[in-house]
């Protein structure tokens, strides 16, 4: 039942090791640190709200960064952990550490800044969004920041050959016995099971394209419990297409309405390289280095803003999110110049886990390009 459910969920962040995953993980915890250090002006005498604080690590950054009082609400047992390592730095002056779901949380004020590290695989596994949105009805003052405050999935097709191949060859030879029907129902569960997998930049066949947009400091419940989107790729050289890759990017911005349109420019891209099999790069938006730490100084506004964004893409530096690859049921072969167009649809699912979504990619038609002169077949895998 839901209750038990939820007990299931929180009882997963008992375990310490998934904390310490997360702290290990510097891309993600650096991102968060680095907004801190960049943002004191904006920090100082705040009071902040940490969503589902764990070990207490966005608190510390906060609190050294000046805030005026930090409530580190954590539902899972790690709270007590969370008590004394506030404590043992000295800042439980600062930082009152709440053991509750955030849903049954009273404070005694508004807050001017909440942030969070809610995001899972493909952004919006285990749908702890909900929560922060919630929060942020709840406890946000009017102007108040989110941090981070905007998150973007993308998507591109993936050629996973080499995936297979070697599964093929870990399951040809088992104690001198041929187990490829074990690989091959590996392969059958993938379909159903997506896959969680740091992808080497060359999997990918085409440019990435955004498949959500969300702004933390708007986004309803109800614009992440379902949603669809149709993408078009253009696949510029020859290849098999075996599934879909997904990951994400979180920005950490400050909202400076003049500066807005000019930092999207630098802030948007995703980093791609495309490449054939002799080495010929492709690439519509090169980006420069994909680096997980990407700052963009805005000097030509008068108040510059700075953008600390953390990425998860195959071309960045990797994260324990790694990439999710969605498998079609068949292997696609793609001629050079194709464009390939899909519908992707996220849903919560609701019936079963809440926490999961269902993750469905229909290729379509494309209907309007008649000239292309690409082609695609289906084939088994
Ligand atoms: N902020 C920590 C932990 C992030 S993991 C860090 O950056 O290292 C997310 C944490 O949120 C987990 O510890 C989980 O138990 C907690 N959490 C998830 N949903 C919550 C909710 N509704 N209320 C309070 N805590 C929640």
């Amino acid at each position: 039942d839901e209750k038990q459910d939820e007990g299931g969920y929180f009882n997963s962040y008992n375990d310490l090791s998934v904390h310490q995953l997360m702290l290990k993980d510097r891309p993600r915890t650096l991102a968060y640190r680095r907004f801190f250090e960049t943002h004191r002006d904006i920090v100082k005498d705040k009071v902040v709200l940490d969503v589902g604080a764990g070990t207490g690590i966005l608190s510390l950054f906060a609190a050294v960064a000046g805030a005026r009082k930090v409530y580190a609400v954590e539902a899972s047992a790690v709270a007590s952990l969370c008590r004394e390592i506030v404590a043992e730095n000295g800042l439980d002056g600062t930082i009152q550490v709440i053991h509750s779901p955030v849903e049954e949380v009273e404070l005694p004020t508004q807050v001017d800044l909440i942030v969070s590290e809610w995001m899972g695989f493909y952004l919006l596994h285990e749908s702890m969004l909900d929560s922060v949105i919630a929060a942020r009805d709840k406890f946000l003052r009017p102007g108040g920041l989110m941090v981070p405050a905007h998150a973007r999935i993308y998507m591109a097709p993936v050629d996973m050959t080499e995936h297979f191949q070697d599964r093929s060859d870990e399951w040809s030879n088992i104690y001198g016995f041929d187990f490829s029907p074990v690989a091959s129902a590996i392969n059958r569960n993938e379909v159903v099971q997506p896959l969680v997998e740091s992808l080497s930049p060359d999997k990918l066949r085409a440019e990435p394209r955004e498949l959500l947009s969300i702004d933390l400091g708007t986004v309803t419940v109800e614009e992440v419990r379902k949603f669809t989107n149709s993408l078009e790729f253009h696949i510029p050289f020859e290849t098999k297409i075996h599934g879909f890759a997904c990951w994400f990017d979180v920005d950490f911005r400050v909202k400076m309405p003049e500066a807005e349109n000019i930092s999207d420019n630098l802030t948007n891209r995703p980093s791609c390289k495309l490449m054939n099999e002799t080495g010929d790069a492709k690439c519509e938006s090169l980006s420069s280095t994909g680096s997980q730490q990407h700052t963009s100084t805005n000097n030509s506004t008068k108040q510059p803003e700075e953008t600390v964004s953390l990425r998860t893409g195959p071309n960045d530096p990797p994260t324990h999110w790694k990439q999710t690859v969605i498998f079609l049921p068949q292997t696609m072969a793609v001629a050079a110049e194709t464009s390939l167009a899909c519908r992707v649809k996220m849903s919560q699912d609701v019936s079963g886990n809440k926490r999961q979504y269902n993750i469905t990619v229909a290729l379509t038609d494309g209907a309007d390009d008649e000239d292309e002169e690409g082609d695609m077949m289906m084939m088994e895998r």
